[in-house]
């Protein structure tokens, strides 16, 4: 398989890549992104084959439908690391929590965040192409606090490879901040900012266009790459997930081969609804894909009027913080995939330029076959989770926040996936007051939510509040690039 750019071709780069040069290089012409040329095609006979599949098996299929330059050996290494999680056997666990809703806990890895599901064989993968070819990387990741862990751990030790993590210092939760802090590896520097998510990403943004920046990197013979959701080679593991859920609605003969459900997508960069639509596209029965997000709900405007409008919207905070983002990268390659390079970068310069796009009714409609889309505030998400509680299944607030796209948006009686996207012990303070009490610190929300309500706290984040901190640096935004050129 090759991959070309979301926005045309300026010139300057290969008109078509490869997977592992859009995985190294992930910055397309003109600021686009890279997507498969031709996507591969699902047949029943290729889910029929597989509906009793091992997930790592399911992976392997699917990348030999893809078609990608990575060797066997290493696809196989990449793959074993989800034997870390819960259940190797079961990576992605379903859960029925209504007669017709199953959620889908991407969450059993490493750092309890659904990140891993992609970033741990994507960091195997990467790692292993620098190596090949004698290159050395640095990785840069600013975080609100999932990706950061899940990037840390990834590339723990990782030879060739070496992480900058920043992270908004009092903006992260205790076992967010703990889980980078506490991280110990040579090749890692977590650095605390003085400022908010904002700020650390704006400043990881200035580093990564600085060309004096780029010189000292060279000079010590790195190169700069990102492991953020726009690389590809997180997205490809993206697509498999969904397949795998689908796959297990048909083995518990909830559903019969063929017959179509609903995903419910709790949204922030769009990768993982991508994943879906992807996976939809080659033929997986999907209805529709329904996108959830918080009271930073531009994506329900896109998807319900066609506007995409920075101009009226400044970013809140609320209790999902992964999906506090008003630009959706991954949303330019279903523009691409559904109006072509041209109109994707007159949309993207629009958004540039103006700060908004709009799309025209018939392409609405076009958006709207696959998708649709609901929003939900943090005091509902508070009330679902009370009321699933008591139910006896305890869901994080990103989880949360599909409910009412759920309740709201089915337009038929089909089974439907929710996709849930942390454990609840990664956001317990919330959680803990969605059920009545008011805990100061994550420590006291865990065990009070624990023994209240007869969920175990998993060893690697009861752990963290005993392991020795790391990396204490915290800095002013002006010292960043100090600090990363003496770490290097
Ligand atoms: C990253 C993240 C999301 C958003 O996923 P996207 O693929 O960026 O849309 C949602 N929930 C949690 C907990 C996350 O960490």
């Amino acid at each position: 398989m090759t991959f070309i750019e979301t926005r045309g071709n300026d010139g300057s780069k290969p008109s078509e890549v490869t997977f592992s040069q859009a995985i190294l290089s992930p910055s397309a012409s003109f600021g686009g992104l890279y997507v498969p040329k031709k996507l591969p095609s699902l047949d029943f006979d290729f889910l029929d084959a597989h509906t009793q599949s091992h997930y790592k098996d399911l992976c392997k299929a699917l990348f030999e439908k893809f078609d990608v330059d990575i060797d066997e050996a290493d696809l196989n290494a990449a793959l074993d690391r989800y034997d870390a999680f819960d259940d190797p056997e079961d990576p992605v666990p379903l859960v029925k929590i209504e007669e017709d809703a199953f959620v889908s806990e991407l969450w059993h890895g490493p750092t309890r965040a659904f990140k891993d599901m992609a970033l741990q064989p994507f960091g195997y993968i990467l790692s292993k192409l620098a190596e090949k070819r004698g290159e050395k990387y640095l990785i840069m990741a600013a975080t609100s606090g999932d990706t950061g862990p899940a990037t840390l751990e990834t590339f723990k030790d990782a030879p060739s490879v070496k992480v900058a993590c920043l992270y908004p210092d009092g903006g992260t939760s205790d076992v967010q901040r703990l889980q980078m802090v506490t991280e110990e590896a040579k090749n890692e520097k977590v650095i605390g900012i003085h400022g908010n998510f904002d700020d650390a990403q704006t400043a990881l943004k200035n580093l990564l266009a600085s060309e004096s920046f780029k010189a000292k990197l060279r000079e010590s013979h790195t190169q700069l790459s990102a492991a953020n959701s726009v690389n590809f080679g997180r997205i490809i593991f993206q697509v498999i997930y969904h397949i795998h859920s689908y796959l297990q609605l048909v083995n518990r003969s909830e559903v019969s081969m063929g017959e179509a459900v609903y995903l419910v997508v709790p949204s922030g960069n769009f990768g993982n609804a991508l994943g879906g639509y992807y996976a939809k596209k080659m033929g997986l029965p999907i209805e529709k894909i329904l996108i959830s997000s918080n009271i930073n709900n531009i994506l329900t405007d896109l998807i319900t009027k066609g506007e995409y409008d920075l101009t009226c919207k400044s970013l809140v905070q609320t209790t999902s913080p992964a999906m506090d983002i008003l630009k959706s990268s991954n949303v330019e390659r279903v523009l691409f995939d559904k109006f072509g390079p041209e109109r994707t970068k007159q949309l993207m310069d629009d958004l540039n330029e103006k700060g908004k796009y709009i799309l025209s009714p018939e392409e609405l409609e076009m958006l709207r076959e696959d998708f649709d889309a609901d929003f939900c505030s943090d005091e509902e998400g508070k009330a679902v989770i009370a009321s699933y509680a008591k139910k006896g299944y305890i869901m994080d607030p990103h989880t949360a926040t599909c409910l009412k796209a759920y309740e709201n948006l089915r337009r038929k009686s089909l089974k439907t996936i929710i996709y849930s996207t942390a454990e609840w012990t990664k956001f317990s303070p919330t959680v803990c007051e969605a059920l009545g009490h008011k805990a100061k610190r994550d420590l006291d929300a865990l065990q009070w939510v624990s023994e209240h309500y007869n969920v175990p706290v998993p060893k690697m984040i009861s752990e963290l509040f005993e392991k020795p901190i790391i990396h204490d640096t915290v800095i002013d935004k002006e010292q960043i690039e100090e600090e990363i050129l003496k770490f290097i």
